[in-house]
C-alpha cells in the first residue's frame, strides 16, 4: 500500500506557533553541516590550503635548488645572476646558466640561498653594492604572486576555522534543537518517514508482544476492513520493557510488517528543548503522519516527558515537558484511529507515568516485552547468527541455557562479541571456545592485570571454593558453571552459577540456600585461616538483602509474621519514606534477619568443615588452572550429576597422590 509522500512545501496549518518560535517556512531546509556542498566546501578549503602552504610561488612551482652563501657570491661575482629577490637573511634568485651547490649534481636556474647573518651588517659583505655592481636585478617582494592566492593564502586557514568552529556550534547544539541559529531547522530530517525493513522475522523471544501487535499491522494494511465492522482499534499502545529487550526494533518491525510510513522521535530529545519548540515539533510530527497515512508515530523513552506530574520524583519537571506532553494528548485526542495513524511509545517504566496518557483513547493498550526465556534466546541467537559463519562446535541452545537473565540487546552483542574474538585470532568461523570466552568477558567483565601474591591467590582460591562446594554439597541451588580466581573488574575471583530455569517463584529454602553459598567464601576463611578478610563485603550486602526481604517482604519469619512491610529489592523503603512499622518491629526484624544470617553461616563452616578435603582439592586445582569448569569441579571433588541432574556424591575420600602420578 502506498501512502501520499510528505508534503515539504507545504507548512502544517495547525494553530499559531506558539510565543519564541520563528516562522519555520525557509527554516525547514535540512542545516548547512547536513548537505554534502558544505562538506565538499570544506574539503576543496583543506586542499587549496595545503596546496598553498607547499607549493606557493616563492617557494617552489619551479625546481629551485639551494646553494651555499659562498657559491651564491662566486656566481654573482661571475655575472652568472640575473636577479634576486629576498627578505632579510633568505635569497631566492635567477641565474643565467644553472648553478648547483658543490658536490651536488641537482643543478637548475633558479636557486636559494640563506644569507648568514654575520654578512650582513656594517662590517659585512656589502652584498648589495656588489650586486649593483654586477648588474643583478634585485627585489624584495617574491614576484609573480597572483593577488587570489595572496587571499586564499592569508584568509585560507581563518575561513577553515571559522568553517568547523561553525560546524562545532551546530552539532553542540544538537540535532534535536537545529543550532543556535535556527530553532527547529532540522526538523525535516527528524520527520522524515522511514519505511524500515524491519520485520518480524527479525524479532524472536518476545512472541506474546509480537501476537498483540499483530491486529496493529493487520489494521495498518487494511484499515476498511476494521472500519466496515465497526471495531475499534487502539489509539496509542504503549510497549513496557527493560531496555535492550527489544521495543524499538518492535516498533520498525510493526511499520515494516504492514509497509507503511514511521515517523520516529524520541521524548528525550523534547527534553532538553526550548519552551516551546517541543509542542511545535509534536504538532508537526501528527501532522506529517496523518498526511502520510497509513503510518505510525513511535515515540521513544516516553517516560522522559509523560512522567507524572503528580509525582514529587520528578525533579526539575520543566514547562517544556508539561506542554510537550500535552501537546502529545491533545494531538492524541484529535485524530481518530480510522485515519490510520496509530502511535506506539515505548517505556522502561510504565509506574511512573502520567495517569493521563494512560487514558482510554489514549495509550490504553499496554503490551509487555519481557526478558526472553531459554527459547526464545536462542532463537534470538539464530537470528543475529545469521549473517555469521558458525563452526560445527557451536551449541546455540547451549549458549541460551547460559545466559539466563540477558536480553535482546545483550545477546546481540554477544555474537558481535565472539565474532570479534574469532577474527582476532584468526579462525575460519566462530568456534565455541569463541563464544565461551566472549560470555565470560560479557558475564564478570574483561579481565583485570593484576598479580596477585601467591598467598592472596590462595586465600582468593579457597573464597571462591567454599561458594562453589556448597553451591554442590546443598539441594536445591543453582548449578556451578564456573569457578575462576583471574580478577576481573572488582572482583578478584568469581563463582559462576546458572539458574536451570528461569524461575518466577522462590521457596524459602531456595533462598536459605543461596545466602549459605554467599556466606561460603567467608566461611571458607574462617575454616582455614581462623580470620576473615574484606573480600566478601560482596557477598554480605547480597546476603543481607536476601535475608531481609525473606523478613520483611515475603512473610517468612516466624516471629514476625506474614507481613509485608512494603521495602523494595534493596531492603529499603522507596524514596526514603518512613518506615511502616514500629521502633519494636524493627528490632524484631533486625534480629530475625540476624538469626537467619548467622544459622546460615553456622551451616557454611559445618559442612566446610565436614568436606575439608574437598574444599582442599578444590584450591589446588584453581590454584593451577586459575579457572576450572563444572565438569572438571565435580571431578576434582568427587562428585557427579546423575540423570535427573542431582548432584551424587561418589569419593569419600581424597584421591591418592602418589598413585594418581
Ligand atoms: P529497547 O528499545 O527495548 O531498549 P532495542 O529494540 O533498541 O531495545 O534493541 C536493541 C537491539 O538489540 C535491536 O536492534 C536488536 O538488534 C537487538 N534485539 C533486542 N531485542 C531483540 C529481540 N527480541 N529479537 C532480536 N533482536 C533483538
Ligand atoms: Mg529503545
Ligand atoms: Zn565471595
Amino acid at each position: 500500500m502506498s501512502a501520499a509522500p510528505p508534503r515539504w512545501g507545504k507548512q502544517p496549518g495547525s494553530g499559531p506557533p506558539p510565543a519564541g518560535t520563528p516562522p519555520s517556512g525557509p527554516a525547514r531546509r535540512p542545516p548547512l553541516w547536513r548537505s554534502w556542498k558544505w562538506w565538499i566546501f570544506l574539503g576543496g578549503l583543506l586542499v587549496a590550503n595545503i596546496l598553498i602552504a607547499n607549493f606557493a610561488p616563492g617557494q617552489g612551482g619551479t625546481h629551485r635548488v639551494t646553494i651555499p652563501y659562498s657559491t651564491f657570491k662566486a656566481q654573482v661575482t661571475s655575472d652568472n645572476v640575473v636577479g634576486v629577490t629576498g627578505t632579510a637573511e633568505s635569497i631566492d634568485g635567477h641565474a643565467k646558466k644553472p648553478v648547483s651547490a658543490p658536490g651536488s649534481s641537482d643543478s637548475s636556474v633558479d636557486f636559494h640561498t640563506e644569507r648568514p647573518a654575520f654578512a650582513g651588517g656594517p662590517n659585512g659583505d656589502n652584498l648589495e653594492s656588489i650586486l649593483e655592481e654586477h648588474h643583478v636585478q634585485v627585489s624584495a617582494n617574491p614576484p609573480s604572486t597572483s593577488t587570489f592566492l595572496l587571499l586564499l593564502e592569508s584568509f585560507g586557514p581563518t575561513l577553515l576555522f571559522a568553517g568547523l568552529f561553525l560546524l562545532i556550534i551546530r552539532r553542540s547544539a544538537g540535532a534535536g534543537a537545529g543550532g543556535v541559529f535556527g530553532i527547529g531547522k532540522s526538523q525535516a530530517r527528524l520527520y522524515d518517514p522511514e519505511r524500515p525493513r524491519t520485520t518480524f522475522a527479525d524479532v524472536a523471544g518476545i512472541e506474546e508482544a509480537k501476537q498483540e501487535l499483530e491486529e496493529v499491522v493487520d489494521f495498518l494494511r487494511e484499515p476498511q476492513k476494521y472500519q466496515r465492522l465497526g471495531g475499534t482499534i487502539p489509539k496509542g499502545v504503549l510497549l513496557v520493557g527493560a531496555p535492550g529487550t527489544g521495543k524499538t526494533l518492535l516498533a520498525r518491525a510493526v511499520a515494516g510488517e504492514a509497509g507503511v510510513a514511521f515517523f520516529s522521535i524520541s521524548a528525550s530529545e523534547f527534553v532538553e528543548m526550548i519552551v516551546g519548540v517541543g509542542a511545535a515539533r509534536v504538532r508537526d510530527l501528527f501532522t506529517k503522519a496523518r498526511a502520510a497515512a497509513p503510518a505510525i508515530v513511535f515515540i521513544d523513552e516516553l517516560d522522559a516527558i509523560g512522567r507524572s506530574r503528580a509525582s514529587g520524583m520528578r525533579l526539575g519537571g520543566t514547562d517544556e515537558q508539561e506542554q510537550t506532553l500535552n501537546q502529545i494528548l491533545t494531538e492524541m485526542d484529535g485524530f481518530d484511529s480510522r485515519e490510520g495513524v496509530i502511535v506506539l511509545a515505548a517505556t522502561n517504566r510504565a509506574d511512573v507515568l502520567d495517569a493521563a496518557l494512560l487514558r482510554p483513547g489514549r495509550f490504553d493498550r499496554r503490551v509487555l516485552v519481557q526478558p526472553p526465556d531459554r527459547a526464545g534466546r536462542a532463537a534470538i541467537l539464530r537470528i543475529h547468527t545469521r549473517e555469521v559463519p558458525l563452526a560445527e562446535d557451536v551449541d546455540l541452545d547451549g549458549v541460551a541455557a547460559q545466559t539466563t537473565g540477558l536480553v535482546g540487546a545483550e545477546l546481540r552483542n554477544l555474537v558481535n562479541e565472539a565474532a570479534l574474538l574469532a577474527a582476532r585470532l584468526g579462525h575460519e568461523a566462530v568456534t565455541r571456545s569463541d563464544f565461551s570466552q566472549a560470555l565470560e568477558k560479557n558475564i564478570l567483565g574483561a579481565a583485570r592485570h593484576i598479580v596477585l601474591t601467591p598467598k592472596d591467590r590462595e586465600r582468593t582460591a579457597y573464597h571462591e571454593s567454599g561458594h562453589a562446594l556448597l553451591a554442590l554439597l546443598i539441594p536445591e541451588t543453582d548449578p556451578v558453571r564456573k569457578v575462576s580466581i583471574v580478577p576481573r573488574g572488582m572482583a578478584l575471583g568469581v563463582t559462576v552459577q546458572s539458574p536451570v530455569d528461569d524461575r518466577q517463584n522462590y521457596p524459602e529454602t531456595y533462598l536459605r540456600a543461596r545466602i549459605t553459598v554467599a556466606l561460603g567464601g567467608r566461611a571458607a576463611e574462617q575454616v582455614v585461616y581462623g580470620v576473615v578478610t574484606t573480600g566478601a563485603e560482596n557477598d554480605l550486602r547480597q546476603v543481607t538483602q536476601i535475608a531481609h526481604q525473606m523478613v520483611a517482604r515475603f512473610g517468612m519469619s516466624e516471629r514476625v509474621g506474614p507481613l509485608n512491610f512494603g521495602v523494595d529489592d534493596e531492603g529499603t523503603r522507596p524514596f526514603g519514606g518512613p518506615r511502616p512499622y514500629s521502633e519494636a518491629t524493627a528490632e524484631v526484624i533486625d534480629a530475625e534477619v540476624r538469626g537467619i544470617v548467622d544459622g546460615c553461616f553456622d551451616q557454611a563452616c559445618g559442612l566446610l568443615t565436614e568436606h575439608r578435603w574437598r574444599l582442599d582439592e578444590l584450591t589446588r586445582a584453581l590454584v593451577a588452572e586459575d579457572s576450572i569448569d563444572e565438569e572438571e569441579i565435580l571431578r576434582v571433588v568427587g562428585m557427579r550429576r546423575d540423570a535427573d541432574g542431582e548432584v551424587q556424591i561418589i569419593a569419600t575420600s581424597p584421591p591418592v597422590r602418589a598413585a594418581t602420578g
